[in-house]
């Protein structure tokens, strides 16, 4: 090191997934720049859930320079080609959030609309025979494939994932620190945090602090009570009980949302186990009869006691407050429909690395930082609700409250604009991208009354070589890829995971 200026302390308060990510990352990307330690302690425990992923995972795995085949190894994991929603719009209908692109989009227009000027021609295949990630999920097959034609992401074991994050934090100079921390200490002059003080009576100073407590949110909330923006107007369910059964064989490649009368469930295939849980509204749905359904309907045995965990969605109104930044659940909760909780950790950390301050906290860092991170929630919230929305069902109080519901009128617009011209359009960087919104649009049961006028430019020939050219494609694949469980035992070593 030559610089003369002192290294920054860093502190990561709590070692669940989010604290681990971020320590992993920092002390990987770095390295003694920064003096680093995460506090955590084993009498509290992490949430123990959060096993199904979204691809830029990948990414922030690459980034921070994990071996994949290694990363599998460690945390058990299988990939992932998208979700499976079952009984959403209507209860005994499914539908596939697919990851990767449907067809071949033109610049003008997505594909969705030759796709609909087909159907007006007479070609009646389904928008599904489009997309390679859904046929090879639903084909139960997975391989890599050049260019990132096949786009993916993971089904993780989170608490293992956590484990080998510590490992490589450690590794690159994060100091561990066992103990509960008793109390935040501020700063009198400057309201920062300058200290957390053990119940062993230790003292950890820092000059920036990640809060990584979980819904404790003990530093943002606890100490500089940010305050909280309730969502559960729009994203109603408070709930969840989760409880992790032995293998359902073979273990496929997709995770599966499955709606009931008040909520839904969840079932996550991993190579050692099944991951299982049901979400639901707590006033229309008692603890006692979400666990009755639930054990009476997962797959394989029991290995754990159910776990109940009770939440708020929402967000925490400054991501971001002095020097302190909330990173994981202390930040907020959308609720794990679309898995998009480990992603939001992976933005703030990849955001607050671009933002690192070089000395004293910039006001101007701050508050870039809290807009961007609470546009992204925002974003995921809007595509969260639209699954609630948009649907059929008015069999229990839980629909008819959801489909009655008033939405933000971001998302107003974006539905009505689809089902009136068939387009969306992406803004400010947003995660999800045109064709997830078109297949869950379409899922939901919003199908558009018209569509882009240039697909009106192909002939009948033209138009039904393309189509049957991309379904071939597909189709072709498909065919060539191996058992997505022979090519995760192959890949990562693992004994057997059929
Ligand atoms: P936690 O795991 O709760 O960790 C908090 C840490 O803080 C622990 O180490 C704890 O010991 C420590 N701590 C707390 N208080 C103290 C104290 N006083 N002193 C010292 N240490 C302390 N996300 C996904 O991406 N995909 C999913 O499929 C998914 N499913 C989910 C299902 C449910 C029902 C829920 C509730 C969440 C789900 N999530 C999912 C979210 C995901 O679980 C979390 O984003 C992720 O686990 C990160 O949690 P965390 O690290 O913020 O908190």
């Amino acid at each position: 090191m030559n610089s003369t200026q002192p290294r920054k302390r860093i502190v990561v308060a709590g070692g669940g997934t989010a604290g681990w990510m971020a320590a992993a990352a920092i002390a990987r990307t770095m390295g003694e720049a920064v003096d680093l330690t995460l506090v955590e302690s084993d009498a509290i425990g992490t949430v123990g859930v959060g096993e199904s992923t979204i691809p830029p995972l990948v990414n922030f795995n690459r980034i921070i320079g994990i071996p994949e085949s290694e990363f599998m190894r460690e945390t058990q994991a299988t990939f992932k080609l998208g979700i499976e929603f079952e009984n959403w719009r209507v209860d005994g209908e499914k539908y596939f959030h697919s990851f990767g692109s449907t067809g071949r989009d033109h610049w003008t227009a997505g594909f969705q609309h030759f796709w609909m000027e087909g159907l007006q021609r007479g070609h009646g295949e389904s928008y599904d025979d489009y997309c390679i990630e859904l046929q090879a999920a639903y084909a139960n097959k997975f391989a890599h494939l050049p260019d990132d034609l096949l786009n993916y992401a993971y089904q993780l074991d989170a608490t293992r994932y956590a484990a080998y994050l510590r490992r490589l934090a450690e590794e690159a100079g994060c100091t561990r620190i066992e103990g509960r921390i008793a109390e935040v200490q501020l700063d009198g002059e400057s309201g920062n945090i300058a200290a957390l003080l053990l119940d062993n009576g230790k003292r950890i100073e820092g000059e920036l602090f990640l809060d990584c407590t979980g819904f404790r949110a003990l530093l943002i909330e606890g100490a500089l009570h940010v305050g909280y923006d309730d969502w559960r107007h729009y994203l109603p369910c408070d709930s969840a009980i989760a409880v992790q059964t032995s293998s359902v064989r073979p273990a496929i490649p997709y995770t599966r949302a499955i709606a009931h009368d008040a909520g839904w469930q969840w079932r996550i295939p991993l190579q050692h186990r099944q991951g299982n849980g049901i979400v639901y509204c707590s006033r229309y749905l008692s603890k006692d009869a979400a666990l009755d359904r639930l054990l009476s309907t997962i797959e394989g045995e029991p290995l754990t006691q159910p776990n109940a965990i009770p939440f708020v969605t929402g967000a925490r109104r400054k991501q971001w407050h002095r020097n302190c930044i909330a990173v994981g659940l202390s930040g907020g909760f959308l609720e794990p429909l679309e898995s998009t909780s480990i992603h939001l950790i992976q933005r703030a950390i990849l955001r607050l690395l671009r933002m690192m301050p070089a000395g004293e906290v910039s006001e101007r860092d701050v508050a870039e930082f809290n807009d961007q991170q609470l546009t992204d929630m925002v974003q995921v919230r809007d595509f969260l609700i639209l699954h609630y929305k948009a649907t059929d069902r008015r069999d229990s109080p839980f629909w008819r409250q959801c489909a009655a519901m008033e939405i933000p009128d971001t998302l107003q617009q974006k539905i009505e604009l689809f089902r009136e011209t068939g387009r969306v359009f992406r803004k400010n960087e947003e995660l999800f991208v045109e064709n997830s919104w078109v297949q869950v649009m379409m899922g939901q049961g919003i199908m558009p009354k018209a569509h882009h006028p240039i697909a009106r430019k192909m002939s009948d020939e033209e138009l039904t070589r393309f189509l049957a050219s991309l379904r071939d494609n597909v189709a072709s694949t498909v065919a060539a890829l191996p058992a997505h469980y022979q090519y995760v035992a192959q890949y990562c070593g693992a004994k057997e995971v059929e």
